[in-house]
């Protein structure tokens, strides 16, 4: 009887949701995961019973649209749609990334919005959640045009951020170039120099690690799910996806821990290395990117014995360990199926949302060891709070400091999702995992704060 009230409750909150937001798939997925594994925690819950917590949550505070007119290179004028959105200040000033690429849209931005909200909150530094961008296309753009667009985006995001208030950060189509930009034009119309944005270039307040951060404190929780089937990376085959700044980080790590890198890809196919993606192959990586230019198949030009596979996704390779480090729903049922036909053990998220969520249920139910990208991606926004700490204290901390920092925040979201996550069994499902440890800290604080 218990059990039927809990699921109907389920899905009267996500038939709810699904009514007041039509055409949001990717929000309604990322609310789905969630309400899933949350609601049937608060029936638990007395204090949580009722007060609507997480229907509040899964509404943005603040939703700010706006226009993004600039000038390119041939003197003609674009149209661009800028987004902020402010999820959830319970328990810090709106933090999140701002993603440039053509399919950014209202419901993409909710869903990683939502998520952050999360994330941030396993993080453990007072954080909330937000997330911002613009269906703007860097892809064959000049420098130029990249600055202007950035300052033009800014000229309007400006009178809604702020050090106290949110404070962006990149993600996909946004690196350290447009950063730096986006920081030129807030100093110059707000006329203060603040820790307003993270991601900054270390001359002018940026922190070390944090364009590792993310690769690095996924291969650190990575390393955290190995243990506790007492195995570690070496002498594993690993596959990744995405050739940006996060799959570059892992790539690294894994290298230094003793794992073999097969794969990594673009939008156009995937890169398969037998002997490993390693040295100049990294190196090269970063060149790829700051080229401007998408294509995975351009590492066929400097490295002409890798193979090139038109039009795939690598999850079809056999692997020990798979890292999809690309973006949204690039990994689904046929994917997750493949992967554990070929014995992987180990599946943990670098984007946000990579796996479909009947990918994820596949994984559970095979007992694949399985992280969301919420916890296990936590390591590049937990940079950037490190970073803000540093802007705020007006200090510098060394590579040593902030990486032993960062090491131990993703131990201690490890430990949370399997405080949260660990079944009858012993299997640890993280997703149960981290989204009732995230979902702990921002109840407690909404609940302390009164209906606001
Ligand atoms: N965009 C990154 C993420 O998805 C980083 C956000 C930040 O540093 O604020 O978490």
């Amino acid at each position: 009887m218990e059990h039927y009230n809990v699921e109907q409750k389920i899905q009267e909150f996500i038939a709810k949701i699904e009514a007041k937001n039509p055409n949001e798939p990717e929000f309604l997925q990322a609310v789905k995961e969630v309400a899933v594994t949350v609601i049937p925690f608060i029936s638990t819950r007395p204090q949580y019973n009722g007060m609507k917590l997480l229907e509040r949550m899964a509404e943005p505070e603040r939703t700010i649209i706006f226009r993004v007119p600039w000038v390119d290179d041939n003197n003609e004028i674009q149209v661009n749609r800028g987004f902020r959105i402010q999820m959830n200040s319970a328990i810090g000033p709106y933090k999140g990334g701002i993603r440039f690429h053509p399919t950014v849209n209202l419901s993409v931005l909710k869903f990683l919005a939502f998520e952050q909200t999360f994330k941030n909150s396993l993080t453990t530094l007072p954080m909330g959640g937000g997330k911002g961008g613009a269906d703007f296309d860097p892809q064959g753009k000049s420098d130029m045009e990249i600055m202007r667009f950035c300052q033009a985006f800014m000229s309007e995001l400006c009178k809604y951020i702020g050090p106290e208030t949110d404070v962006p950060a990149g993600d996909i189509g946004v690196g350290a170039r447009e950063i730096g930009y986006l920081f030129g034009q807030y100093k110059k119309i707000r006329n203060e120099f603040t820790g307003v944005l993270t991601g900054k270039g270390l001359a002018y307040g940026g922190s070390l690690i944090r364009p590792e951060a993310t690769g690095y404190g996924v291969v650190y929780f990575a390393e955290q799910m190995l243990k506790t089937i007492n195995e570690d990376f070496k002498g594993k085959t690993v596959c990744v996806s995405g050739f940006g700044n996060v799959a570059w980080g892992v790539v690294k790590k894994v290298e230094e821990l003793g794992g073999k890198v097969l794969t990594i890809s673009g939008p156009d196919g995937y890169i398969y290395d037998k002997d490993g993606i390693t040295g100049e192959k990294v190196d090269y990586m970063l060149e790829l990117r700051s080229s401007g230019n998408n294509r995975a198949e351009d590492f066929l030009k400097k490295f002409p014995n890798v193979e090139f596979h038109a039009g795939k996704r690598p999850w079809e390779v056999k692997c020990d360990v798979a890292i999809p480090a690309a973006t949204q729903n690039e990994l689904d049922l046929d994917d997750a199926k493949k992967l554990v036909a070929n014995g992987v053990v180990c599946v943990t998220e670098a984007a946000n949302m990579p796996s479909s969520l009947e990918a994820i249920n596949y994984f559970l139910d095979n007992k694949v060891l399985f992280s969301p990208g919420k916890a296990s991606n936590a390591g590049g926004v937990a940079t950037s709070g490190l970073e803000m700490t540093q802007n705020s204290i007006r200090l510098n901390w060394s590579s040593e400091e902030v990486d032993a920092r960062l090491k131990e925040i993703m131990i201690g979201i490890h430990k949370a999702c399997r405080d949260y996550g660990t079944e009858e069994d012993g299997y640890v499902n993280y997703v149960k995992g981290a989204n009732i440890a995230g979902f702990v800290k921002v109840a407690e604080a909404m609940l302390a704060q009164g209906v606001v």
